[in-house]
């Protein structure tokens, strides 16, 4: 059989993009390996409507009302190799089995490095976050500390007085010059250069000179980069953000090969699940629309 759309990642954007292809009596195809972004928090914040919910919750129920469509086919599992042109794309799953798509979405996140701080993977997503949007409100103007990665951290320091009182931790990871400095200053960030040691307690930074700084919580500007190198080894192009690396589209969401699409945090910057359900919706739309008019 071949799909009209097959999907690769079906979580916020690639559900969302399935969706208006499903309510257009279109065949979908979701492969999904159940590893969204938010996957270490235990909540999601400033998404309408399910504000406070359980990352999980709200993909769930999102796949519940999909799974009413009877045009959608759901697979559990990791796309392995993607091929193909305009109207005959293949994409091999871990199973081993191929399956043919007349147009193929890429809908598969990014993934964050973070900084070589011990027990800081351990609180990621817990006490430690990179978007103030999403937990910054539920630290209660408490005391934040910045963990620097580089150029964006001043960045972010100098953003995250409106959520509490900012310790910079510069951690050999930013020079700050002149007037770096002063900004930070006057925006009341406090900076603190001495090497971070490990992080401890809940939101604690023991640093190498012995003292320890105690947070509400820590901000870190990851880098990100595709979750999977799929649709780089399909020959998609990719483009640098400021934020990493991601997959260039235009507009329409058309990757650089014709018939091959990408939408979400894969695809577009900044990164939240509001953006990344309305990037899939808009997708959804566009590839439906280059499968009604050819010329698109
Ligand atoms: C710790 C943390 C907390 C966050 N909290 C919030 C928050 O509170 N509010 C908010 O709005 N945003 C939050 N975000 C951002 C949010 O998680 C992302 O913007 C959002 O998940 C992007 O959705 P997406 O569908 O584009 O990608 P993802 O949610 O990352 O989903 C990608 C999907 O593709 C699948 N996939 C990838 N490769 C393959 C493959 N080869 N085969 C099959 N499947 C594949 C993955 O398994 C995954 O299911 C947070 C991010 C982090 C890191």
């Amino acid at each position: 059989m071949t799909h009209d759309v097959i999907v690769i990642g079906g979580s916020y954007a690639g559900m969302a993009a399935a969706l208006q292809l499903l309510r257009a009596r279109r065949s979908v195809l979701v492969i999904d390996a159940g590893q969204c972004r938010n996957r270490f928090a235990e909540a999601s914040h400033g998404f309408l409507g399910q504000d406070g919910v359980d990352p999980g919750r709200i993909a769930a129920e999102a796949r519940d009302q999909l799974l009413r469509y009877k045009t959608l086919t759901w697979i559990e599992g990791e796309a392995v190799a993607a091929g193909g042109s305009r109207d005959a794309f293949e994409v091999l799953t871990a199973d081993g089995i191929r399956h043919q798509g007349r147009r193929l979405l890429f809908a598969t996140g990014v993934k964050d490095a973070l900084p070589a701080v011990e027990g800081l993977s351990d609180r990621w997503g817990k006490h430690a976050f990179h978007c103030p949007y999403c937990h910054g409100y539920e630290l209660e103007m408490g005391a934040l500390g910045v963990i620097a990665t580089g150029p964006n951290s001043l960045h972010q320091a100098l953003m995250l007085p409106e959520w509490g009182q900012v310790t910079l931790l510069t951690n050999g990871a930013l020079m700050l010059d002149a007037e770096g400095r002063a900004e930070l200053q006057t925006k009341g960030v406090q900076i603190e250069e001495t090497p971070i040691a490990r992080l401890t307690g809940a939101a604690d930074a023991e640093l190498s000179d012995g003292r320890v700084l105690s947070f509400a919580g820590f901000f870190v500007a990851t880098t990100t980069s595709p979750a999977t190198p799929l649709a780089e080894e399909m020959g998609c192009a990719l483009q640098e953000t400021p934020m990493g690396t991601q997959v260039q589209t235009s507009e329409m969401k058309e990757t650089s090969i014709p018939g091959a699409y990408a939408c979400g945090d894969a695809a577009r910057m900044p990164h939240s699940v509001s953006l990344a359900v309305a990037d899939g919706a808009w997708a959804g739309a566009t590839i439906h629309r280059s499968l009604i008019f050819p010329d698109l």
